[in-house]
């Protein structure tokens, strides 16, 4: 068996191009262009391109895009005031702050200070709770990408053995919220779990965001599940040259489909649908701050 690769590049390209076609409608009838402000401390080459990256992607839907950056000795109180301003301003519907931030400012506060209907990271506690008790969150945006490539695949989840591995507020938590809402049965697998390959092996889903190398080899996955794999890890590829790294994720790629059912790759799986779903989750942001129907199919 061999299993079906899942195409993140392609799939996110297509959440994008839905998003587009939103987003020129709302334009046409409503008068109304979705902006994403972004805001970058610092100057770390890896967050700088990240952030080019959002802004470049969030104009090729139509949408409108903020970039700010700030030196990296910025004071807490002028990131809070820029945030105050970002919340009152009527044009911009997401922000998002890019994290790592420098160490003398708290992610946790910056978080807290963004407006949870504009916090289309799905980071506020606010949001937390609401997607914890079923309401209508704005769901953190690697979880909901994986949420759709699964909904993509299978129709409906209800029913099925899920298990994440990794129980980050990030990811894991998030991921087993996700999957619990579209009637899943769910267990989060973490460090201390025990036997934790007869727990994955019970799994018609398994979600893998752990941050360790191919950490889940293919006997521990049952037969013709689906496979998620969050993990992004640069390890050491002596066979490119002195030196050299490569990408691999949380799962071992090839001994996993050859056992899976459906897998994603690392890279070009989960990683495209998170920019795709920040920019989903901006137009929802935008069409909830305004009383318009929300996107279908772009949603948790
Ligand atoms: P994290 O905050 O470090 O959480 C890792 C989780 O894995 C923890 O809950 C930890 O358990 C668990 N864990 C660690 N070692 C384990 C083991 N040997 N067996 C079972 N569980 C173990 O990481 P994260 O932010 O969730 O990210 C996870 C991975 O996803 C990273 O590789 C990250 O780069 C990647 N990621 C990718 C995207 C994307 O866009 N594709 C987005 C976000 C993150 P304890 O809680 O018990 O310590």
């Amino acid at each position: 068996m061999s299993a079906v690769i899942i195409d993140g590049k392609a799939f996110a390209a297509q959440v994008r191009a839905k998003v587009a076609e939103h987003v020129a409608l709302l334009k046409e009838e409503n008068g109304i262009t979705p902006g994403l402000a972004v805001v970058l401390v610092g100057e770390d080459p890896a967050s700088e391109v990240y952030v080019r990256n959002k802004g470049k992607q969030t104009l090729e839907v139509g949408m409108n895009s903020f970039e700010h950056k700030l030196p990296a000795d910025v004071p807490a109180d002028e990131l809070y005031a820029l945030i105050d301003r970002l919340n009152a301003d009527p044009a911009v519907h997401g922000i998002l702050c890019q994290f790592p931030v420098p160490r003398h400012l708290s992610e946790a506060e910056i978080v807290a200070r963004i407006d949870p209907a504009k916090d289309v990271d799905g980071l506020h506690i606010q949001n937390i709770g609401l997607l914890a008790s079923g309401q209508n969150a704005m769901a953190p945006c690697t979880p909901l990408g994986c949420l759709m490539m699964l909904r993509d695949l299978h129709g409906s989840l209800s029913g099925m053995n899920a298990v994440v591995i990794g129980r980050s507020n990030l990811v894991g938590k998030p991921m087993a919220q996700l999957l619990l809402r579209d009637s899943c049965t769910v267990t989060i697998a973490h460090s201390r779990t025990k036997d934790i390959a007869e727990v994955v092996g019970r799994a018609d889903i398994v979600v893998a965001a752990v941050g360790r190398p191919e950490l889940v080899p293919g006997d521990w996955v049952k037969r013709g599940a689906t496979v998620i794999d969050v993990g992004i890890n640069r390890i050491p590829a002596p066979e490119k040259g002195e030196g050299k790294t490569r990408l691999v994720g949380d799962v071992q790629f090839d001994s996993v489909s050859r056992v899976a059912g459906a897998i994603t790759p690392v890279p070009g799986g989960v990683g495209p649908m998170t920019i795709a779903c920040l920019l989903a989750n901006t137009l929802t942001a935008c069409c909830r701050a305004n009383d318009l129907a929300e996107p279908v199919g772009l949603t948790a």
